[in-house]
């Protein structure tokens, strides 16, 4: 963590929560509700644009616009390829490297499960998961309520997500048991360059997040491996399973922002996060503010920038776009169904122009850090900053060609 951030992120108050949420309405999401994996085969708009999505790419790659050619489009196919062949996939859960089981790297067998207190089981977790590459890692507690009711896989199956007073993490004929005792889950936050992010939407840009979902996967498969060579249990998960961002939130790694991002301190919302739930005893960190709702209800670049119009203007509200949302919570609600089909349709990316457009979505040059401690500090400032992130031409798309331009 840079030295700079101690000075504006503040732990949120003793009991209160870091989001709003309305338990007599809010339930457990169904991942069959989930545009990008499970609805889409039942909602006949989003299949219609995602059988074509091969296509757009192939006549995208011979339209000859710049940052869209057959090498941009191939860079984008390959950066994620860790992270969906061989059985594993994004969304999934207990399959290739997310598997429930170990992979076979257990070492030293025989031995007793490893001892040591919590606080020194969370040294070693933390200085482990940044050893495989996370840039930024926390403790949060297992919060059943962020825990899918049903997982959804390709192939069109589904099974109940259930919690047990059991040993292990099993997948049976009808159901995904998770013990009772699995109550910690390790977040790991992977940065994702704002100089490639600045590409997006072309393939090269979004490549960026493919090249990140693979070190995540890399990430989820070393410490799972990791926790089952120490005696214990663990379930390793990218976008499956459960929302990341609540979790993130609770593991002290940011708020959410109008872009139903996670916004970090730091790397803004240019980050992916994954996770890995276990039956160590870690010691949990705290939600944190930093001003990012404050900020987000000045400023609405992600909203200007955003190609579908999937992204809310005013203020957070319970009122959800359509049955794909979540009701129940107290925050901005995308429109998901624009969101997803402008993906298929246009460029068949990742899109992230509203992680390029945001004003938080910075280089690591101190100078950042000035307008940061401001908006933590003193939001009556924030018209200021957002109209001189305007002015100064910041989240504009910039040429792929810069890309391909880079010395080797
Ligand atoms: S990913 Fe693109 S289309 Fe979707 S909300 Fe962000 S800017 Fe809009
Ligand atoms: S672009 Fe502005 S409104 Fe959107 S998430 Fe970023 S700070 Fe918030």
């Amino acid at each position: 963590m840079s030295r700079w951030v101690k000075h504006y992120i503040k732990p949120i108050p003793e009991g209160e929560e870091p989001y709003v949420v309305d338990d007599s309405i809010y339930k457990r999401f169904d991942q069959r509700t989930n545009l990008t994996v499970g609805r889409r085969h039942a909602y006949e708009k989003i299949q219609e644009a995602l059988n074509g999505l091969l296509d757009v790419r192939a006549n995208r790659a011979q339209s000859g616009r710049s940052g869209y050619s057959q090498v941009d489009y191939a860079l984008f196919a390959s950066a994620g390829v860790i992270a969906t062949r061989n059985g594993t996939a994004m969304n999934h859960s207990n399959r290739g490297l997310t598997s429930w089981t170990s992979l076979g790297a257990k070492l030293l067998p025989g031995l007793e499960p490893w001892e040591g207190s919590p606080e020194k089981a969370t040294r070693i977790v933390k200085r482990a998961a940044l050893f495989f590459g996370a840039d930024r890692v926390g403790i949060a507690p297992l919060d059943h309520r962020w825990i899918f009711s049903h997982a959804f896989w390709e192939d069109g199956s589904h099974k109940e997500i259930v919690f047990r007073e059991q040993d292990a993490p099993i997948e049976t004929e009808g159901e995904l048991q998770i013990p009772e005792k699995m109550r910690w889950v390790i977040v790991m936050a992977n940065w994702m360059n704002p100089e490639v992010i600045a590409y997006t939407p072309s393939p090269t840009g979004t490549a960026e997040t493919h090249r990140t979902y693979s070190r995540m996967a890399y990430q989820v498969t070393a410490m799972a491996e990791f926790l089952r060579s120490l005696g214990y249990h663990a379930i390793p998960s990218l976008n499956g399973l459960g929302f990341n961002i609540p979790i993130a939130i609770d593991a002290g790694l940011g708020e959410q922002g109008r872009n139903g991002k996670l916004i970090h301190p730091e790397f803004g919302p240019s980050l992916r996060i994954c996770k890995v739930i276990t039956d160590l005893p870690l010691v949990q960190d705290h939600p944190i503010r930093f001003g990012a709702k404050e900020f987000c209800e000045e400023c609405d670049k992600c909203t200007r920038h955003c190609p579908a119009r999937s992204i809310p203007t005013g203020g957070p509200t319970w009122e959800v776009p359509g049955a794909y949302n979540h009701p129940g919570v107290f925050k901005w609600h995308l429109d998901n169904e624009s969101c997803v089909r402008y993906r298929a349709k246009s460029f068949a990316t990742n899109c992230a122009v509203c992680i390029r457009a945001c004003p938080f979505t910075k280089g690591p040059h101190w100078v950042h850090n000035i307008p940061r401690m401001a908006i933590s500090h003193l939001p009556a400032l924030n018209p200021l900053w957002c109209k001189l992130d305007y002015r100064l031409g910041y989240g504009k798309q910039v040429d792929a060609q810069r890309f391909w331009r880079e010395s080797v």
